[in-house]
């Protein structure tokens, strides 16, 4: 097993385009696990591509122009969690300080939690309601996918061999948005739901992404259309009877499984408690 720390991004994906099946480290948190608990075996003959100290991959950018900021794949949690990132996009931080500890959040990046594509990944419910795109690199070039259409399936995603995330684009808004996540305790925990609600009062639409109940994070389109027309845009309310109606549709929307965290009832439960929890913080009477 050989373990490579390119010092480019160029260098990188010339590693990659060498070695095609090449496993990529950034931090480790979701890699290190899995060889740990016997899930993933190392070879002699495997290489490692270590990306997580690539100045390219580290680096965040806001574009006033386009209203979108990019964020290098090798980003931490405790970057998204601090101003000014975590003023244009609240909902991402909110759920980056849901992640873990301290300690996971200094080293785990967002691109990881992407690639890994768990249903539970706490960024990813946030990435798919504000319409994110992700920027892929590898032998063939430089091409971008919808981060809805980079979640193919549990724990499975778009990247083709050779590939790496190198950022992920995601619209400022203009409206509160929010994560909020259901454990089995309060911190340290995997989420049995998660969602994320965004409002932008110029489109007049809130979105809502629904993670850990369904294979992959699945957008409520249903309630996102009764919110739209629920909502008094001008007044910045919604009436209770909408709001139920919103956080039913919501609930229906998700597809969840009995497992060893949660019951699907159970999932399917909270998927409305927490839709109705962030209408309201969303549109306090
Ligand atoms: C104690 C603990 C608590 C945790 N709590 C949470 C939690 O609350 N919420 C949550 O969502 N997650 C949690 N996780 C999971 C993990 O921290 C996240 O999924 C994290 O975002 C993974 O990022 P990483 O940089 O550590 O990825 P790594 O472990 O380095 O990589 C993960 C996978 O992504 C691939 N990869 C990494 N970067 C790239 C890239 N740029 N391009 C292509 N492929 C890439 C790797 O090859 C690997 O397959 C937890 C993990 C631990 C150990």
């Amino acid at each position: 097993m050989g373990v490579v720390v390119p010092d480019s991004l160029d260098a990188a994906v010339a590693v990659l385009g060498a070695h095609p099946d090449a496993l990529l480290l950034a931090g480790g948190t979701d890699l290190m696990v899995d060889v740990n608990e016997a899930r993933r075996r190392l070879a002699g003959e495997d290489v490692i591509v270590a990306i997580g100290r690539l100045a390219e991959l580290r680096t965040w950018t806001h574009d006033p122009a386009s209203r979108t900021v990019t964020i290098g794949a090798a980003t931490t949690y405790a970057e998204l969690e601090e101003s000014p990132l975590a003023d244009l996009l609240p909902a991402l931080a909110q759920a980056a300080r849901t992640v873990g500890s301290p300690q996971i959040r200094n080293t785990a990046t967002i691109g990881g939690n992407l690639a890994t594509c768990s249903p539970a990944g706490d960024g990813l419910p946030v990435l798919s309601a504000l319409d994110a795109v992700v920027r892929l690199i590898g032998p063939d070039g430089a091409r971008e996918v919808t981060v809805d259409d980079f979640m193919v399936g549990v724990k499975r995603t778009a990247l083709r061999p050779g590939e790496l995330i190198v950022d992920v684009t995601v619209p400022v808004l203009d409206g509160w948005q929010g994560y909020a996540k259901v454990g089995v305790r309060n911190a340290m925990v995997i989420a049995i739901a998660g969602v994320c609600l965004a409002v932008d009062q110029p489109s007049r639409t809130v979105r809502i992404a629904l993670g850990s109940v369904a294979p992959t994070i699945v957008r409520a389109t249903d309630a996102e259309t009764i919110a739209a027309s629920a909502v008094d845009w001008s007044a910045g309310t919604i009436a209770d009877a909408d709001t139920e109606r919103i956080a039913a549709a919501a609930a229906e929307a998700s597809r969840p499984i009995d497992d060893h965290r949660s019951s699907a009832a159970y999932r399917r439960h909270a998927v409305g408690v927490l839709t109705r929890r962030l209408l309201r913080r969303a549109f306090p009477r």
